[in-house]
């Protein structure tokens, strides 16, 4: 037999599959498999692999591969045997959970089918078995109901609708006010509306119940919410590709008060404190839970409730964390006094608490410190930056719900994902989502969302489990608020808010507020310090930060960067107060009158750089010549055109008035009337509105004259500074002054001047003779030389192919990758991001936006040969990274490769990258 005919082992028994392959068995499978393999106590079970679900979802009109059925009726045979039940025997039958889980956790993504196995005849020996009616029609409609809307397409209305009538005829306000006999009725009804929906009858015999139902979950891969999950969050068929099947006992919560079902973390995941966080619910079913149907207990009544069990638990706990030696989110149950553990995963926690149970487990002796830097992933820390209420601000909340995700945010209420969609994406407007409860399909709504409240569920609803993955706020079961879905509208005691009405969330407290309340940026926590202090020691890579501000310059040190890789001047000239003055420069028409204009800039910018300088001293700080076309200063040609215009109309009617005036003159020759009439003739003064006009021509002429078709390949950067020098040189001017004045005053400092755009040896030459003879000049005036480092943006394709040469003339390099990427691709990165680039992602041409991740095949290419034949010329030349790539993880990875020294970034992406260099390093 050649290998391709050795058919593939499609199904492992938990006792026999490998925990560590997430990829065939899924990590829930996995994980059940490892759980039981280290002695836990799992209810028995085994997987169907996920290589089973690709080759169904491959073949032609759906089949299952050859060969599963009579696996599964093999290990069926065995779950038989190990619990002295029958699947099918209407004795004594064994019922299963049929549940989806892949490599990666989706959580709610893809569909589970609870109580398998049971028909009228079993159900028959389930009352029989646990000598409880009521508890049995209750799994038998929760049953149909599963089965029909996950494998059988009927919508849960239908059911709802049922359910509801059922509840009206029997008075009973909740599920629990139903009797055996309301159930029955209630499956009885449900079997019919199945019927008449699906046009057969209910699948009865359990071993059909069960083919159905894989293949319903082997679909459900391919479901809408799945492949938008997959898409949102990046999850690639390397890193997850199909989903297994895990067929498992059912163990049951819902058997009396000596049972109960919960999820627990052996962490809290909203804080990382070292303590078991969960929740349960006594005499329920899983899903009640999850599902946030009804609102569960914390884990601490447990120690009063069952004092025991909670035992059982702690040490459930610690088995975990030491054998997996990272934070479990688990699922259990209890059936009569018996802990079952259901399922264990890796917790998904925020980034606060990510960061605290790594440097904790370090501490601990759990994890290594190169560990607890891995499991983070850097992008994550970016929540650590979000807001929180203002505490000064006094504010009275309308509603308190439990803090399921922490950070404020506030924004217009909207009721339903939809909603939220077109309203936050569409059209650009904060919003949050308020729901009763939320489920699977409302995912759209939370990407839209700036936070989620719901009146219903707890901290590990649906909600709260989603918007904490997401790092959104949220607020789970507020129960103060009544959703009126249909008025689009809430109730809060004696108030309301409606749609469109501003409402503010605190997911750390659970409050909720009426209106915008303000905010502060977050500190950084001392566990952050500690576990960046690690990634520094651990990585090549020097962050810096882009930075144009002394506030923005501080931003950055405080979150740790090592000096300025880049501060764009242009940005300095948007003030106010210094933009008359830059127009005033553009639009000289003599070189005296633009040294003018330039001799008030100077102060200024030397200001700048002073304090620029003083900020980041003793670390460096790269100081970037003017860079954009000199037009972007300047006023919109066709506004111009139509102030003008109403200029020219105001001539005109102060011309009508004049003529008026003397007209009105001949008619009435009284003194008051004469006084009238030159009033109405001083009314506009025509000399002014000459002279407006004037000035507006001269600015259209200007702005005509400096009109370019292709402004970003156009006149900018170093030929901007080669065609007008004493720009170039007036800046020059004021970093070398502030630098003297700084080195004056004792602040050792590190200036860097860039130049921007360059693609020759020549221009960076010509730049140098500036530099070097004001330094000359301030160096005299001051009695002391400058130090002082003079260097190139690399992001011209030119730029790269001369690397050798620049490297003449160059202490360091600086690629811009924004320009480099437009360049390379001869991409618009003005326009691509909103034109054609989308559809390119979509359709798979290009996999990333390579304007936010940085194009290796390409760019990156490039990068490297510049680094290459740089350090030819020049071997310790010092090379960087200031495009916006600088901040991105997987980029960074690239830049150590490629042996850059530093990346920069802007300040809110310093701490990830400090993270994502000491990732590429570890990972090297
Ligand atoms: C770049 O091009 O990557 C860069 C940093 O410069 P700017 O974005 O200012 O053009
Ligand atoms: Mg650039």
């Amino acid at each position: 037999m050649d290998a391709s005919t050795v058919a593939k082992k499609h199904v492992f028994s938990f006792e026999e599959g490998d925990g560590k392959n997430k990829k065939l068995l899924g990590g829930k499978g996995a994980n059940l498999c490892e759980m039981t393999q280290i002695g836990l106590n799992v209810p028995p079970g085994f997987v169907i692999t996920t290589e089973a679900c690709l080759d169904y979802l491959a073949s032609p009109g759906r089949a299952l591969p050859a060969g599963l059925i009579e696996a599964v009726q093999a290990h069926m045979k065995a779950l038989e045997q190990k619990t002295g039940k029958g699947f099918g025997d209407p004795e004594n039958p064994l019922l299963v959970s049929v549940r989806s889980g892949s490599a990666i956790s989706m959580p709610g993504m893809m569909d589970t089918i609870l109580n398998l196995g049971l028909n009228r005849e079993t159900l028959q020996g389930l009352i029989h078995q646990t000598d409880d009616p009521r508890f049995s029609y209750d799994a038998y409609r929760r049953f149909i109901q599963l089965f029909g809307k996950v494998a059988l397409g009927v919508p849960d209305e239908l059911f709802d609708k049922q359910f509801e009538e059922v509840k009206k005829k029997a008075h009973a306000k909740e599920d629990v006010g139903l009797s055996a006999d309301d159930l029955e009725e209630v499956s009885e009804r449900f079997l019919k509306v199945v019927e008449e929906h699906t046009g057969k009858p209910f699948p009865k015999e359990p071993f059909d119940q069960l083919e159905i139902a894989i293949k319903a979950v082997f679909s459900s891969w391919m479901g809408r919410r799945a492949v938008d999950y997959r898409k949102q969050f990046r999850i690639t068929p390397d890193k997850a590709n199909g989903t297994a099947v895990n067929v498992v006992t059912m163990v049951f919560g819902n058997r009396g008060n000596d049972s109960a079902t919960g999820v627990g973390f052996t962490r809290n995941p909203g804080t990382g404190e070292n303590k078991l966080y969960g929740e349960y619910l006594v005499n329920a079913q899983g899903e009640d839970v999850v599902a946030g149907i009804r609102t569960p207990k914390p884990m601490d009544r447990l120690d009063v409730e069952m004092p025991q069990i909670a035992k059982e638990l702690a040490e459930l706990r610690d088995k975990l964390e030491s054998h997996y030696r990272e934070v479990q989110d688990f699922e259990f149950t209890i059936e009569r006094g018996q802990l079952y553990c259901l399922q264990t995963r890796n917790g998904k926690m925020n980034a606060q608490a990510m960061v605290r149970t790594s440097v904790e487990m370090h501490n601990d002796g759990l994890i290594s410190k190169e560990e607890a830097l891995l499991r983070i992933e850097p992008d994550l820390l970016e929540q650590m930056l979000f807001p929180r209420l203002d505490p000064k601000f006094k504010a009275e909340a309308v509603a308190q719900g439990l803090p399921a995700s922490p950070g404020a945010a506030h924004g217009i209420a909207v009721f339903d994902a939809d909603r939220a969609e077109q309203l936050g994406k569409d059209m650009g407007q904060k919003v949050i989502l308020v729901r009763e409860e939320t489920k699977p399909e409302d995912i759209h709504g939370f990407f839209a969302s700036q936070g989620i409240l719901t009146s219903r569920g707890g901290k590990t609803s649906h909600a709260a489990v989603v918007a904490r993955g997401m790092g959104k706020p949220c607020v789970a079961g507020a129960e103060g608020i009544a959703v009126d879905v249909a008025r689009r509208e809430a109730y809060v005691g004696e108030t309301s808010f409606r749609e469109g009405d501003v409402i503010t969330i605190d997911g750390t407290s659970g409050k909720v507020y009426l209106g915008q309340i303000p905010t502060v940026e977050p500190d950084f926590t001392p566990e952050l310090g500690t576990l960046l202090g690690w990634a520094d020691t651990a990585s090549k890579l020097k962050v810096m930060a882009n930075a144009d501000t002394p506030d923005d310059a501080r931003r950055a040190l405080k979150y740790g960067a090592v000096g300025i890789g880049l501060a764009r001047t242009e940005r300095m000239f948007n003030d106010v107060e210094r933009l008359p003055i830059v127009i005033e420069m553009i639009v000289a028409e003599t070189p005296e009158q633009r040294q003018a204009a330039l001799d008030r800039l100077l102060p200024l910018q030397r200001k700048d750089f002073r304090d620029l300088f003083e900020v980041m001293s003793p670390n460096p700080v790269t100081i970037r010549l003017l860079d954009p076309p000199i037009h972007e200063f300047l006023p919109d040609e066709h506004q111009l055109e139509r102030e003008l215009n109403e200029l020219h109309q105001l001539a005109e009617t102060t011309r009508g008035m004049a003529v008026l005036a003397g007209a009105m003159g001949l008619l009435h020759a009284s003194d008051k009337v004469r006084s009238d009439l030159d009033s109405m003739r001083r009314l506009v003064d025509p000399a002014m509105v000459e002279d407006a006009i004037a000035k507006k021509e001269t600015m259209l002429r200007k702005v005509r004259a400096l009109h370019e078709t292709n402004p970003m390949l156009g006149h900018r950067g170093v030929r901007l500074g080669i065609s007008f020098p004493e720009i170039y040189q007036m800046q020059i001017r004021a970093i070398l002054e502030a630098a003297a004045d700084c080195a004056k005053m004792g602040i050792e400092i590190q200036p860097q001047i860039k130049v921007p755009q360059v693609c020759t040896k020549q221009e960076l030459i010509r730049v140098k003779s500036f530099v070097d003879s004001i330094h000359e000049e301030v160096k005299q005036r001051y009695g002391h030389p400058v130090n002082f480092k003079f260097g190139t943006m690399i992001e011209v394709v030119r730029a790269c192919m001369r690397a050798e040469s620049l490297a003449e003339a160059a202490d360091f390099f600086s690629f811009g990758t924004n320009d480099l990427t437009q360049a390379t691709f001869s991409f618009s990165r003005e326009d691509a991001e909103n034109k054609f680039l989308p559809l390119y992602n979509q359709s798979g041409i290009l996999q990333d936006n390579p304007f936010e991740v940085l194009d290796v095949k390409g760019v990156g290419k490039l990068m490297k040969l510049a680094v290459e034949w740089g350090k030819q010329t020049r071997p310790d030349i010092h090379v960087g990274i200031c495009g916006e790539h600088g901040g991105h993880p997987a980029s960074i990875a690239f830049c150590h490769e490629a042996g850059l020294d530093y990346v920069s970034c802007s300040a809110p992406r310093v701490p990830v990258a400090r993270l994502a260099a000491a990732h590429a390093a570890l990972h090297a």
